[in-house]
């Protein structure tokens, strides 16, 4: 009886013309011919020559549009069909050629649709569709759209480059992604961007590093058990070298006032600096309500936020040692397509 249903509904199926139905989109449906597969919305065009199978989408593309822009697609459809293939409908699509993708749906749309639409811009996509197409122009060997993922990467990542003293509030931005960029960075052989990335990561509250891999089931988002060891041990090296850098000022005496003396001494027993000393978040010093609790003279505050602002650039500097790496020069000049300079 199953059998006879399952029969039916093929049947049923076969007779309905193209018009793709969304219950065809299912999972659990998609592991067959491209037939049963819906096409995308918009990147199906009817004069395109070859159907691309993504897991649960088909699209209608251009062979040689393709092929102009990747070298890897053109060698893809240059591959002869194979004889019996015109009747297989895993190799057809009404006549069509149909290439199977081993890519997700996501990546394979927002690669379509960067080819495709002159007016995309890259600079107003979210970090995750950028690593999506760093990802993709890498294996599909799209240079220009490969520079253009890094460019928009660079200063969000590329710590020194970002001038973080300045702009250090925009931590948030590449906070959420941190595992994700570590990921594709290694991918996509963008070293650069992984010590920021782990920067990022391991400013963040104990618990919440931890949650990336307990928490998270998109393995592109989590980071691995060693990269969680990474990461703890690069924090720990922070701390210590934000202690010894960016707060040592603590320990300096004022020339002028010896109020100013005894008022440091009382400020650095306090729970307050004590907590700031133990803060893996180098820029958290650049905040300044941290000054207004200091009560020492005007010429000191002065000489200790210069000397502390100095020491964010050293430990900024240093970041990619904290998390086993070399300095930034040497890891942007690994970087094939050179990471710009953005000041
Ligand atoms: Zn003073």
């Amino acid at each position: 009886m199953a059998e006879h249903n399952a029969s039916l509904k093929r049947q049923e199926r076969e007779s309905t013309d193209a018009e793709p139905s969304p219950k065809r989109s299912r999972p659990n449906e998609s592991n067959t011919a491209g037939q049963e597969k819906p096409r995308h919305p918009t990147l199906w065009f009817d004069d395109g020559g070859i159907v691309l199978s993504a897991e649960h989408t088909l699209f209608r593309v251009h062979r040689s549009f393709l092929s102009l822009n990747s070298p890897i697609f053109r060698d893809l459809f240059s591959i002869p069909p194979r004889e019996s293939a015109s009747e297989d409908p895993e190799e057809t699509w009404e006549g069509l050629p149909l290439i199977r993708m081993h890519d997700d749906d996501e990546d394979i749309v927002n690669l379509l649709t960067a080819l495709y639409d002159r007016t995309y811009s890259l600079a107003s996509q979210p970090i995750d569709v950028v690593a999506g197409l760093l990802r993709m122009s890498t294996k599909y060997e799209i240079g220009y759209l490969r520079n253009q993922a890094i460019k928009y990467l660079t200063p969000i990542y590329d710590l020194p480059n970002r001038n973080i003293v300045e702009r250090y509030t925009a931590t948030t931005r590449g906070v959420q992604f941190a595992p994700l960029i570590i990921n594709t960075a290694r991918e996509t052989k963008t070293d650069f961007l992984i010590p920021g990335a782990f920067f990022f990561l391991a400013i963040q509250d104990i618990n919440h590093i931890f949650e990336r891999i307990t928490k998270e089931e998109r393995p592109r988002y989590r980071i691995s058990m060693d990269d969680l060891q990474t990461c703890i041990t690069g924090r720990e090296a922070l701390i210590k070298c934000n202690r010894e850098t960016i707060y040592s000022f603590g320990s300096k005496k004022c020339g002028e006032n010896t109020r100013c003396n005894s008022r440091m001494n009382t400020f650095v027993q306090s729970e307050v600096w004590k907590e700031h000393v133990a803060d893996p978040n180098t820029t958290a010093v650049l905040d300044s309500a941290f000054w207004n609790d200091i009560t020492v003279c005007g010429m000191c505050v002065e000489t200790h936020r210069m000397s502390s602002r100095m020491g964010v650039r050293k430990v900024i500097d240093q970041v990619p040692g904290y998390f086993k790496f070399s300095d930034w020069d040497t890891l942007r000049k690994s970087t094939k397509g050179q990471p710009s300079q953005i000041k």
